[in-house]
């Protein structure tokens, strides 16, 4: 039995099965931009609660990445609840794939924490309302090359913002989570001559990238204090929080993971500690660039990638004449931007 909520202009929508142990939260934030793309993330969770809050907060965190990169998207974000029970993977997918269909293209879903290109390619099969999936040579599908790459191009602009050059030769860079992102962002930052220090829980992998990048390993409750230039959260949400940012020995922090800050006034925090923040949305906009734009040349998308940098200067020019932090300028932009699109909706 499917069952589905819904309010004003924000959508949640809650699926459940009990046949399959199945729950699947869907929530849209709509201002008329076009369809929201956002990722699907296939993770346990402690309540459903935590599952809902989780996915209101990301959707809210794709609208912002929409808006700021300029695209025609709305945002979403989907949540499956992982069963601690063994059920079927495919039938998983098949029954979410019902769930995104039931939006009527108003939701296309990708790739994100605990689901794969491969998962992607399974959804196909039951939905014409998804990106990522399996294609070409396998990576020519895959957003976390080009989240890496805009994460790359992100850390030379706080680079130069801080130092007045963007070379990263030697610069020690800390990485949390070397997963699709942090694996590829490792790669970068190695070919660049970055000193890399680097985490995991999955140890196998961080043994493999730091086999691969020259890394160091460390546990994953020690990233926080490595002495570094750069950190780079490439794991989950919420990390930057009253027990973390006290620790940071960082200049900067820039990363892949969506929501880092536990709450809005950790920006403060991070700023009062002299660490430039740079905004989440703002720096990991490459994947949905290049899902939103896979369309077009080959060689285009690098190009609007590369932009996730220019955005970063203008964004901290204005954040400096307004005496503002970059993370409260990248939020105003956003708003303005997302109520320019309500107000035109409005009118029309
Ligand atoms: P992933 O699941 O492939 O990688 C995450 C890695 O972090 C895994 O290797 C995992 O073992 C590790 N990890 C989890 N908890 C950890 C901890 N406490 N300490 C150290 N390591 C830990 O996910 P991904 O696709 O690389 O995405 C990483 C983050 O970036 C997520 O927050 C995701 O939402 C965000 N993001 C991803 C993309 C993309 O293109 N994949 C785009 C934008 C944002």
């Amino acid at each position: 039995m499917l069952s589905n909520l819904s309010a004003n202009t924000s959508e949640l929508h809650i699926f459940q099965d009990k046949s399959l142990d199945f729950c699947a939260i869907i929530c849209l934030q709509q201002y008329g931009r076009g369809p929201a793309l956002g990722g699907c993330r296939m993770l346990s969770y402690a309540s459903m609660d935590v599952a809902v809050q989780e996915a209101i907060r990301l959707a809210k965190a794709m609208s912002y990445k929409a808006a700021l990169s300029e695209l025609p998207h709305d945002g979403g974000k989907a949540v499956i609840m992982r069963s601690a029970n063994n059920i079927d993977r495919h039938a998983v997918l098949k029954r979410f794939a019902e769930c995104v269909n039931s939006l009527n293209g108003k939701y296309i879903t990708t790739i994100d924490s605990g689901t794969s290109q491969a998962d992607m390619s399974t959804l196909k099969k039951h939905t014409s309302f998804v990106t990522g999936y399996l294609a070409g040579d396998n990576t020519e599908n895959d957003p976390s090359i080009s989240t890496a790459l805009g994460i790359f191009k992100g850390m030379q602009a706080a680079v130069k913002l801080t130092y007045g050059h963007d070379n990263l030769a030697e610069l020690p860079i800390a990485i949390q989570g070397v997963g699709n992102v942090g694996y590829h962002l490792a790669k970068l930052l190695y070919q660049a001559g970055a000193q890399l220090t680097i985490c995991d829980i999955n140890q196998s992998r961080a043994l493999q990238c730091a086999a691969e990048c020259a890394a160091t390993v460390v546990a994953p409750s020690a990233i926080y204090a490595v002495p570094c230039v750069i950190f780079s959260p490439c794991a989950l949400g919420q990390i930057l929080n009253s027990l973390t940012v006290p620790q940071l020995k960082a200049r900067i922090i820039a990363g892949a993971a969506n929501d880092q800050l536990s709450s809005p006034d950790q920006a403060d925090a991070l700023a009062a500690r002299g660490i430039l923040y740079v905004p989440d949305y703002l720096i990991n906009a490459g994947g949905l660039i290049h899902l939103s734009l896979q369309q077009k040349t080959p060689q285009y998308i690098p190009r609007e990638i590369a932009r996730i940098a220019q955005r970063i200067f203008t964004l901290a020019e204005e954040a400096k004449l307004q005496q503002k932090t970059l993370f409260a300028m990248a939020e105003a932009m956003a708003e303005v931007r997302l109520s320019a699109n309500s107000k035109t909706n409005c009118e029309k």
